[in-house]
């Protein structure tokens, strides 16, 4: 690498590694002191970015003094630390040394909690609400785009060198109920493709090797991207890879001295046209498993473990339906609550006779209930019927567990959604009186605990 900068900084290059995790996430980005004495230069992180304020700590200043963040998965902020120096090398050529910072997650010290207390029954009821609200309003956001990003190489945290960071080799672009809009091969051109990282993305080096570059396929991904809410499983690494992929164009064609850290900047404004969500971190809060080693909701593993980005597009929109069940349900249980309280649920259709209308959003409440698997704790194939129908819905029969023409109330604690099997047991079956006990229960408990009051 030449050095053409006409300023070049004292102290070596402002190369910043991110981290996966800088400015764009919604937290607001501050420069340690070590990082504003050190960069002090126009333009430089020091003049850049505000002193962090007293009352946000990084997780290890708060761990000295015996306590750790309430969270550590929601940052209340975002530092660039202190300095080190490291080998960076670009492509093949000889390494050299310049100044990294990586970027540290903050929080309130005031949050803090003792290191090993565990969050009490209302907050974990509270972050699970919340993680399914947001799930709930991701899929009704017409503006919203799940995205899958596979690379290999080394998250930023686990290497000293940036440029062998993580590289992509594929984006799907995908709506939020998982059908592909766009999707991209890149050749990520490192010297070696280990066949071993890509086989967990489900794809191979020959794949890999004749897709086109970073460079001639970001244009579209931009396009893809600009201006909407994208949805990741894994928000860190996806964008650190990202972020490294625009890096590395900067870092080829130019040397690393001087102006590079204004292109960093501009980095950080294109991939700040978008806002980066992550389904990994609100469905750790959804499934609120507390591991207490780390003061953080269990992460969940990626459901799309060796397959390719459609599949894995298609893994975050049925996880995304999970999450939003609960929200979904209170909802549509209280809106049939509120018709059968109005008499609405009961009013006698015309030419139909006597037969009585049925709650639309308490049908709808008890597919979503299902998640699409039949609610007879005894059936022997809950999943056989996981098809959708025509219209999208599960193709599962909702059935008042007593007959609604006999009283069975309009309500979704009683009814069940079954399978075709399970609905002609209990209909024309022997044992179908014995089932009707069994499902009251069933449809009782699974109602309770959609709702959290189990
Ligand atoms: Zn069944």
């Amino acid at each position: 690498m030449t050095s053409p900068s006409a300023d070049p900084a004292p102290s070596g290059s402002e190369l910043v590694l991110c981290g996966g995790i800088p400015a764009g996430f919604g937290a607001r980005l501050f420069a340690s002191a070590a990082a504003r004495t050190v960069f002090a230069r126009p333009h430089g992180i020091g003049q850049r970015w505000q002193a962090t304020p007293a009352g946000l700590r990084s997780a290890a200043e708060l761990g000295r003094a015996g306590r750790r963040p309430a969270n550590s998965l929601a940052p209340d902020g975002f530092q660039f630390g202190a300095p080190t120096r490291a080998e960076v090398a670009v492509g093949r050529e000889r390494p050299e040394s310049v100044m990294v910072t990586r970027v540290e997650p903050l929080y309130d010290v005031h949050e803090a909690q003792e290191s090993d207390a565990e969050p009490t029954a209302d907050r974990l009821a509270e972050d699970r609400r919340s993680a399914s609200r947001w799930a709930a309003e991701v899929l009704a956001d017409p503006n919203a785009v799940i995205m899958s990003v596979s690379s290999i190489g080394e998250p930023p945290r686990h290497t000293t060198r940036p440029l062998q960071a993580l590289s992509s080799c594929e984006f799907t672009v995908a709506d939020t109920a998982g059908s592909v809009l766009w999707r991209q091969l890149v050749n990520p051109e490192w010297g070696r493709l280990p066949q071993r990282d890509l086989a967990a993305w489900g794809l191979s080096a020959d794949q890999v090797a004749d897709a086109p570059p970073f460079k001639e396929v970001s244009p579209s991904l931009i396009e893809a991207i600009s201006g909407k809410r994208v949805v990741l499983f894994g928000r860190s690494r996806a964008y650190a890879s990202l972020f490294g992929d625009f890096e590395y164009e900067i870092l080829r064609d130019r040397a690393p001295d001087g102006d590079v850290f204004l292109d960093h900047l501009e980095i950080l404004s294109t991939l700040g046209r978008s806002w980066w969500e992550c389904a990994q971190l609100n469905a750790a809060a959804f499934f609120g498993e507390w591991n207490a080693a780390t003061g953080a909701y269990v992460v969940p593993a990626d459901p799309a473990e060796g397959r390719s980005g459609p599949a894995r597009c298609r893994a975050i929109a049925d996880l995304l339906r999970t999450m939003a069940t609960p929200t979904r349900y209170r909802d549509l249980d209280r809106t049939a609550r509120e018709t059968t309280a109005a008499g609405r649920s009961h009013r006698a259709r015309p030419r139909v006779g006597t037969q009585l209308s049925r709650s639309a959003a308490a049908r709808q409440a008890v597919l979503e209930r299902s998640l699409g698997a039949c609610e007879n704790p005894s059936c022997p194939s809950p999943r056989y019927t996981s098809d959708r129908s025509v219209s999208g819905d599960y193709l599962l029969e909702v059935d008042h567990v007593d007959d609604h023409a006999r009283g069975g109330a309009d309500l979704p604690e009683a009814m069940i959604a079954l399978c075709p099997n399970c609905h002609a047991v209990k209909t024309r079956g022997t044992t179908g009186e014995q089932m009707r006990e069994v499902f009251r229960r069933a449809a009782r408990d699974r109602h309770r605990h959609v709702l959290g009051q189990a």
